[in-house]
């Protein structure tokens, strides 16, 4: 167990607080704040601990250079609004001037450093930039748990000049996830889904080590199901790896995991929501046509099976689910994972888009909010973001 700001104290202490402001914007303006919101608490808790507020974060893609549509001035007149307070913008994150703009601010007062990324070294985790970043606060929180994944001077270099410990956004993620990955309440399922296999086979391999039951679907499945001896006409397959599909169906069977591919399918003639589309068994696809989504005989037994679970994890949709009528499959799985009393994680961008769109969001016990991050916690990998915090006693 990491320790987290709840377990320091704070007061009148200047914070310096790594968040995940990396949010799509659209001429100079936030068009979707959910990362910024996912922050809340954390700076709310510190602000009411009487902690002064120093907020880190990258933006995009700028590559060590200073990009003006990168900027963070944005992001602080969002936080600004949304905490009701100002939130001073500084012009860069490291430097004689930020460390006197920061030294400035009293408790309950907030500033937000400029694009982490406009540096080289927050990339490189060099030693001195991190040790630059140190010297702008007393405490050091990492929030970011979407950046976890990565070794950075801001998510782990930093920690090592600090007390270093977690948010609470990081900490919710950490605690679920592992605790699902831990120690289970059983029967723990999980639904895979999405494009490949080649991305989830670190998942998939971890994941059979935990679970009792495993769900196939999306495109991925098709791979599986070549592996068994399916025809799949025109559909997304991996060739080269319908071997590695083999081998983790005979680990599933090794380990007493039930790996449960789709029966019945959705085929289209062509890649499109106006093809001509008809529900055939998972043999049955017709030379020239394409698996779309999950069949509804799949959709009632994953339901089923989903129903009586006591850990759920979902990852990837079942479907080309971007399209209206092969929408179907991944909505009756978010139904069944919001309908289900045990402890639900939904991780990954498609199914929590999915499931937003149903409006089951909040039907689920944890959204997680780390697309590669969510991605190697399930895999088993230590995260540096972390690691580097410190462990309770
Ligand atoms: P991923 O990023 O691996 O989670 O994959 C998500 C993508 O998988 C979505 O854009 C879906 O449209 C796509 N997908 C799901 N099922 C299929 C399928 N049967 N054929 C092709 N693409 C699919």
């Amino acid at each position: 167990m990491k320790k987290s700001v709840k377990d320091v104290d704070v007061k009148g202490k200047r914070v310096l607080v790594r968040v995940d402001f990396n949010v799509p914007m659209e001429g100079g303006r936030v068009t979707d704040d959910t990362r910024i919101r996912a922050t809340l608490p954390t700076l709310q808790y510190l602000l009411d601990q009487g902690a002064s507020v120093v907020l880190m974060s990258h933006l995009g893609r700028p590559d060590g250079k200073v990009k003006d549509e990168l900027k963070l001035a944005p992001v602080a007149r969002r936080l600004s609004d949304l905490l009701a307070r100002p939130v001073e913008s500084l012009a860069d994150c490291v430097g004689t001037e930020v460390e006197q703009k920061v030294a400035a601010l009293a408790p309950g007062q907030l500033a937000l450093l400029e694009n982490l990324r406009f540096h080289p070294e927050e990339e490189a985790n060099d030693k001195g930039f991190a040790q630059q970043l140190a010297r702008l606060g007393d405490v050091y929180v990492n929030d970011a748990f979407g950046a976890a994944h990565r070794a950075h001077a801001s998510t782990a270099g930093v920690a090592s000049y600090l007390p270093a410990v977690s948010g609470l956004l990081m900490q919710a993620e950490i605690d679920v996830i592992g605790q699902a990955l831990e120690d289970p309440k059983r029967p723990f399922i999980a639904i895979i889904g999405g494009a490949k296999v080649s991305d989830k086979i670190g998942l998939l391999r971890n994941l059979i080590g935990k679970v009792d039951t495993l769900l196939i679907g999306g495109g991925m499945a098709n791979t599986f199901l070549v592996a068994i001896g399916c025809q799949v006409g025109e559909s997304l397959v991996e060739r080269d790896k319908v071997s590695e599909a083999r081998e983790l169906i005979r680990l599933a069977d090794s380990s007493a995991v039930q790996l449960i591919l789709p029966r019945d399918v959705v085929v289209a003639s062509a890649f499109a929501n106006d093809a001509e589309s008809k529900t055939v068994s998972c043999q049955q696809t017709p030379d020239g046509w394409r698996i779309m989504d999950i069949g509804p005989a799949t959709v009632k037994q994953y339901s089923d099976i989903i129903i009586t679970a006591r850990t759920v994890v979902w990852n990837g949709p079942m479907g080309v689910y971007e399209m209206e009528r092969f929408a179907e499959g991944t909505r009756g799985v978010g139904e069944a994972i919001a309908a289900c009393t045990g402890v639900t994680i939904v991780g990954g961008g498609d199914a929590v888009a999915a499931l937003e769109r149903a409006g089951l969001a909040a039907n689920v016990t944890h959204v997680s909010t780390g697309g590669g991050a969510t991605l190697e916690l399930l895999e088993g990998r230590v995260l540096p973001g972390v690691a580097a915090l410190q462990d309770k006693e």
